[in-house]
């Protein structure tokens, strides 16, 4: 089963006006997602999805006239040798790092698809898992900044349609942010989990203020306080309160990033993108490395469906899983493109696709409706 082609579309979305969420990095103008197709020798189509990286079309171009030509010809099914070669040939030397990392990962993943589908089996079952209930939070681009009495009236709708935690965004002044936790706090009761994210735009002086806060409302975790490489504020922001744990990933890319956070014990729960850290094939291999250190994983799923149905079945596959990042933004038309790639249920889990493969059965002719928007994707802070 020989790769005969690699093809990178882009797809984006502009937010009608008024209907975007501010957040700690800014308010979204734009999305964007890179679906990544692989054709087989034998007739086996498999499709992923790369994280745009705020650049779509570069990332695009990486994989088009980069990656692809150099996979070209390979075994479909040798996902370890592939992801190998590529990391020898793009990411190890003079490669573009992190834009080498996302392109890979939407081809990974189109990969995973094939072998599942050629062995007619739910991805979650070639990776070694079992369906199963998967806990999840009400995420993606929402949340965001707003009064307190409207945060928790938005908290309160998704409690309503079975979410048993929800995450907010906070990355604000300390004091707007302490005053939304609290009124969500104070309208979802004790039983709801409430996790935050401040999207990088804390500084270490704003997590010291902020952190008794968390605590007293038991929040489960602060998530990215700063920039990914900021090891440092990280180290020094665990010895805070060790009753709010230090939550990041997203931004981290391949097993050799989060062998760091591992070694500074400083962030304690784990959040790769399968689209970005280097796709399933890494992703499986950045949870047994955090198994071994009782770290949970929590994905970033990132914006388009494709992503989000890979994510539950890799969660439904390790033995350290945490929750499913159900994106319940209001606008984001890439999350179903192909269908509903999850459903909430009363008890707030989500369980995967059954059908073979990621099991998201791709219309192509969608695809013209979603043309690439270049340039900013959100507005300068
Ligand atoms: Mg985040």
């Amino acid at each position: 089963m020989k790769i005969d082609s690699i093809t990178a579309i882009p797809l984006s979305f502009r937010f009608p006006e008024g209907q975007s969420v501010a957040m700690g990095i800014g308010t979204a103008r734009k999305r964007d997602v890179i679906i990544v197709k692989v054709c087989t020798s034998d007739g086996l189509i498999g499709y992923g999805e790369a994280h745009p990286g705020r650049s779509p079309g570069a990332v695009a171009s990486v994989i088009n006239n980069t990656l692809g030509p150099l996979l070209l010809g390979m075994d479909a099914c040798n996902v370890v040798g592939i992801w190998d070669l590529a990391h020898r040939m793009q990411l190890a030397s003079h490669g573009l790092g992190a834009g080498a990392a996302l392109a890979l990962s939407g081809i990974d993943m189109a990969l995973w698809d094939i072998r599942s589908k050629a062995a007619g089996m739910p991805l979650y079952r070639m990776l070694g898992g079992v369906s199963k209930r998967i806990p999840a939070y009400a995420g993606g681009v929402a949340l965001g900044y707003q009064s307190p009495d409207n945060l928790a009236d938005e908290a309160q709708s998704y409690v309503d349609q079975g979410y048993r935690a929800v995450k907010l965004r906070i990355g604000d002044t300390t004091s707007n942010d302490i005053a939304r936790i609290t009124a969500v706090r104070k309208a979802l009761g004790s039983d709801i989990a409430i996790l935050t994210d401040a999207n990088t735009a804390y500084t270490l002086a704003d997590v010291r203020r902020v952190m008794p806060a968390l605590a007293e409302l038991n929040v489960e975790w602060l998530e990215e306080p700063f920039a990914c490489d900021d090891f440092a504020s990280y180290r020094s922001a665990a010895q805070i309160d060790l009753r709010v744990p230090i939550a990041a990933g997203e931004n981290h890319y391949t097993r050799y990033e989060f062998a760091r956070l591992i070694e500074d014990r400083a962030v304690m729960i784990f959040q790769p993108d399968l689209s970005k850290t280097g796709g399933i094939t890494e992703a499986m291999r950045i949870a047994a490395l955090a198994s071994a250190w009782r770290i949970p994983i929590n994905p970033h799923s990132s914006a388009g469906g494709i992503n989000m149905a890979s994510t539950i079945h890799f969660l439904a596959s390790i033995d350290n899983a945490g929750y499913f990042e159900a994106c319940v933004s209001r606008v984001n038309p890439l999350r179903d493109l192909f269908g509903s790639p999850f459903e909430i249920g009363q008890d707030g889990c989500v369980a995967p696709q059954e059908k073979p493969g990621i099991g998201m059965d791709v219309d192509e002719s969608v695809f013209s409706s979603f043309p690439l928007i270049e340039g900013l994707g959100f507005d300068k802070k």
